[in-house]
């Protein structure tokens, strides 16, 4: 079939996926256009400056090698250890609160680490996450409840529905380290710099992707066609999930049931700022609470609390709406950390993500059965259709910023393969 084209390479999604793509391409010699859907690039990286940076989105480089170094220290951009003391020798102190109260239950965090030690090292038949600590808490039901909850937080996940071994695989894979940072004006200076030298056209929706394998024809929502010779599409699992946006012919059933067994996953944040710091130092406070994990974030001269909840807990904070969020969350810290928390208050602000209509949800997990799903979402049809995006990570660094660069990498290096 002939058709005439007008663009060489068109990303879909100008987040950390997609403008990684677009630069290892232009490396190569190859000029990609980006269109995003938003007013902005960046996709879950997303960064308030009201008051300072406050991450909205991703917050952390997750681990001393994460690939993002590669792109981050060459530019220049500041980064610090986290939590911000680490540097002047502080040692991590975890704050485990039920019912309002700090628990000072000393065996407690002992109990709670080697819990989840022993749950995200599992390797046995195919069991859901939560059966696995069921079985391994026998009767430590507070420890149980943390760890169910830290597991949530951290996999954005329902826990009945998450893989244990899927977990574990992934971690064991984890080449990126342990240790977390964060870029100091911002997480997404990270965007910015990889937009650089890129054409990005926001407000730009794909509706339909009309594919062949000499051409494809992509439909956005300002209706202005495009063709194109090739695309990578990096639309997060969620909006896939709903359908969007259509693929002409419809993909084939073993990228479609990849999709449809893949989760993805619910996060909640509620970031709170103070005009002073009215806590005692700790690295992270977990509760019981609408709000299950609370860090120290912001600045000393802007100090904020986030919080931070994942998996169905996170919809239930979000459906009180954002200004009974709030006077939760003040409610709940007040209890554990004294009324000079609401004297303190200056501003809060609620971020659901899983109504956020470009990603409708966080970020992915892996449920019972689908542990070839993600290698099937990354296939390319070949010789058009390229596919990046968290998603698709292979290589156990799902779920994270430097994850999605690396499938955007893979997709060029597809991509340019194909030439
Ligand atoms: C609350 C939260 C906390 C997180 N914390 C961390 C963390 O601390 N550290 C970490 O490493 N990772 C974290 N992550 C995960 C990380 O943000 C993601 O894995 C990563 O940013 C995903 O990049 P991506 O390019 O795959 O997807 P996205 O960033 O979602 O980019 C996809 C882009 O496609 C666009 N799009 C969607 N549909 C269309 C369409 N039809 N047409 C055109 N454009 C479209 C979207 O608007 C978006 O910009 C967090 C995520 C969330 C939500």
């Amino acid at each position: 079939m002939s058709h005439e084209v007008e663009h060489d390479v068109i990303i879909i999604g100008a987040g950390a996926a997609g403008l990684a793509a677009a630069q290892q391409l232009k490396a190569a010699g190859v000029t990609a256009l980006v269109l995003e859907a938003r007013n902005r690039w960046g996709g879950r990286i997303w960064t308030d400056h009201t008051y300072g940076p406050v991450e909205l989105g991703a917050e952390f480089i997750h681990g001393e090698q994460a690939s993002t170094w590669q792109v981050i220290r060459p530019a220049g951009l500041e980064a610090e250890p986290w939590p911000r003391g680490r540097q002047r020798g502080h040692a991590y102190r975890t704050l485990l609160a039920r019912q309002g109260r700090l628990l000072s239950d000393e065996s407690l965090p002992g109990r709670v680490d080697a819990l989840f030690e022993q749950v995200t090292t599992y390797n046995g038949p195919e069991c859901s996450a939560y059966d696995r600590l069921l079985a391994l808490a026998g009767s430590d039901e507070e420890a149980l409840r943390f760890v169910t909850n830290s597991l949530a937080c951290l996999e954005a996940a329902d826990v009945a529905r998450l893989s244990a071994s899927a977990v574990s695989h992934e971690r064991a894979l984890n080449t990126a380290g342990w240790e977390n940072s964060h870029i100091t004006a911002g997480y997404d200076a990270l965007p910015t710099l990889l937009a650089q030298g890129i054409e990005v056209r926001l407000d730009t929706a794909v509706t339909q992707i009309e594919w062949s394998d000499t051409y494809v024809r992509l439909e956005t929502q300002n209706g202005y066609p495009m063709t194109t010779r090739q695309v990578i599409i990096t639309v997060p699992l969620g909006v896939l999930q709903l359908g969007q946006p259509r693929f002409l012919p419809a993909l084939p059933e073993v990228k479609q049931q990849a999709i449809d067994r893949l989760a993805m996953g619910h996060v909640t944040k509620l970031a709170l700022h103070f005009n002073r710091s009215v806590w005692p130092e700790f690295t992270s406070l977990r509760t019981d609470g609408f709000v299950l994990t609370w860090w120290p974030a912001g600045t000393d001269a802007a100090p904020v609390l986030m919080g931070y909840t994942g998996g169905p807990a996170a919809l239930e904070l979000a459906a009180l709406g954002q200004e009974r969020a709030i006077e939760q969350g003040l409610q709940e810290l007040s209890q554990i950390l004294g009324d000079d928390v609401r004297s303190a208050f200056v501003a809060g602000r609620l971020v659901d993500w899983s109504t956020d209509p470009w990603s409708l949800g966080a970020y992915t997990y892996t449920p019972i059965g689908a542990g070839q799903a993600r290698a099937d979402l990354a296939a390319p049809l070949a010789p058009t259709l390229f596919f990046a995006g968290e998603a698709t990570s292979t290589n156990g660094h799902v779920a994270t910023v430097h994850g999605a660069v690396e499938t955007g990498w893979r997709a060029a290096a597809e991509l340019l393969a194909t030439r």
